[in-house]
């Protein structure tokens, strides 16, 4: 008896010996990821201790797939640390609403304002901006620019030099004329530090904005922390937006502001255009930190759904990037099968809401066996191409003659292609996982 109680004792210890290893390779893993992402050193160093304490070990001892536990763990810590607890202001429409926006030169400050008001405005609002930056030659240009475009009035001046007389006046003007959301753009950038952080004190305090946004762009990397805390001090930000993001920057800086304003993320820039700006989404923006790319759980479904034998060359595929109109073939037979390859590629952004519109099924099936009836009459140089450009009129002509269609519909499954390759692309970089491992993370 003493002998099986001692050797239970020895096999359990070994379990847990085992999983911590799991665990500590795990974190390491993603450690690595995290500070590649910007993440600052001490709230990767905060999550491993917590998601040591939440992960218990002896579940992971009886569960099968222990990275996975893991990983979701890792998931759920990281996005409760993007989540300071309480929601930012939000202006209503039709009362009027000062915001503020902070943020260091080149941030993105003034192309943001213009986003923010031009989101509001096609929403129904009212939005006004206002051009409290007089230190830098050309911004009440570049504001009066951006707002004509948009066609949102705008307030500002040539002469005047008192950042805080404009910025009063700008709001009052607007208040008279009732916009419901009034916009201070600021200066970045003093010849002095502490000049630039009196000169936001003293607009506050002239503006009396209901919200400061502090903006940030994304690749200042370790500089986050230090950088959101500084305005804090100074004006009281009461959220967060993230520029850049299509840029490769992953923005783990968003996770130091976050901790250093006790503000929330609310929108992130996609771009330099009016348009380019997106609500922020904690999950995409996480699974993007880590590594997995902006799907999130898109890596879990292939574990799950995709059988083992065909994981490797898929992901093989997705992390080259490139997309073929071959690859594009296949994936339209598994969706055509609904085969389990259909069901991961049904979660896709462009693949399910676009190609597959719920309550559509029948049309779309139809437009991808049309393109499919297309693609038969294509060459084997065509389908394993990788250059946009081989595919000219007289191919696509070749093609319509060949399938008994018309350019046209060669022309919009090229664009189709074009939009799928560009989806496909998103995926590039993807870290293959070794023989054996359970995830990809
Ligand atoms: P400010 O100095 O803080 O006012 O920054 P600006 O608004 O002048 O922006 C600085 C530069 O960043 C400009 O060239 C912008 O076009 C660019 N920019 C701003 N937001 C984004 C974004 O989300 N994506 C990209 N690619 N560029 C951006
Ligand atoms: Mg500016």
């Amino acid at each position: 008896l003493g002998g099986s109680i001692s050797r239970a004792i020895q096999q359990m210890s070994n379990a847990t010996i085992i999983d911590e290893k799991v665990l500590n390779e795990c974190l390491n893993e993603i450690t690595r990821a995290l500070l590649q992402s910007d993440v600052q050193f001490k709230l990767v160093r905060d999550m491993q201790t917590n998601i040591k304490k939440i992960v218990n070990l002896d579940d992971l001892a009886a569960g099968h797939n222990k990275r996975r536990i893991i990983q979701q763990a890792i998931f759920n810590e990281l996005c409760k640390m993007l989540d300071p607890g309480k929601p930012s202001f939000t202006p209503k429409k039709g009362k009027t609403s000062v915001v503020m926006f902070v943020g260091l030169q080149g941030s993105g400050k003034t192309t943001t304002c213009t986003k923010y008001a031009y989101y509001h405005q096609k929403k129904g609002w009212k939005p006004a901006l206002v051009c409290a930056d007089t230190f830098r030659a050309g911004a009440f240009d570049q504001l009066k620019q951006n707002a004509t475009k948009a066609k949102i009035p705008f307030y500002g001046s040539y002469m005047e030099s008192d950042p805080v007389k404009i910025a009063a006046e700008g709001v009052e003007r607007f208040k008279k004329e009732n916009c419901d959301l009034i916009i201070v753009d600021t200066s970045g950038r003093h010849k002095q530090e502490a000049a630039l952080f009196e000169e936001m004190r003293q607009v506050s305090e002239a503006t009396k904005p209901d919200l400061v946004i502090f903006v940030m762009d994304s690749s200042i990397g370790q500089a986050a922390f230090d950088q959101a805390q500084a305005f804090k001090q100074s004006v009281s930000v009461g959220a967060v937006i993230v520029t850049k993001m299509d840029g490769h920057a992953k923005g783990g800086g968003a996770l130091s502001a976050v901790a250093a304003t006790k503000s929330p993320v609310i929108f992130i820039g996609t771009g330099e255009h009016m348009d380019e700006f997106e609500v922020f989404d904690v999950k995409p923006f996480v699974s993007r930190l880590l590594g997995m790319g902006d799907l999130s759980g898109f890596m879990d479904k292939i574990h799950e759904v995709v059988p083992m034998d065909q994981q490797p060359e898929l992901l093989q595929k997705l992390s080259e990037g490139t997309f073929t109109l071959r690859i594009m073939y296949e994936q339209f037979q598994n969706i055509l099968k609904m085969g389990p390859i259909g069901q991961v590629f049904s979660m896709l952004p462009g693949f399910s809401a676009e190609l597959m519109p719920k309550g559509r099924e029948k049309e779309s099936q139809a437009k991808i066996k049309r393109y499919m009836t297309m693609m038969d009459s294509m060459t084997n140089e065509e389908l394993d191409s990788t250059n946009l450009k081989l595919m000219n009129e007289s191919r696509m002509m070749r093609i319509a003659r060949g399938s008994g269609r018309h350019i046209r519909d060669v022309m919009e499954m090229m664009e189709e292609y074009k939009r799928l390759a560009k989806l496909w692309g998103k995926m590039k970089g993807l870290k293959i996982p070794k023989k054996g491992e359970m995830s990809a993370l």
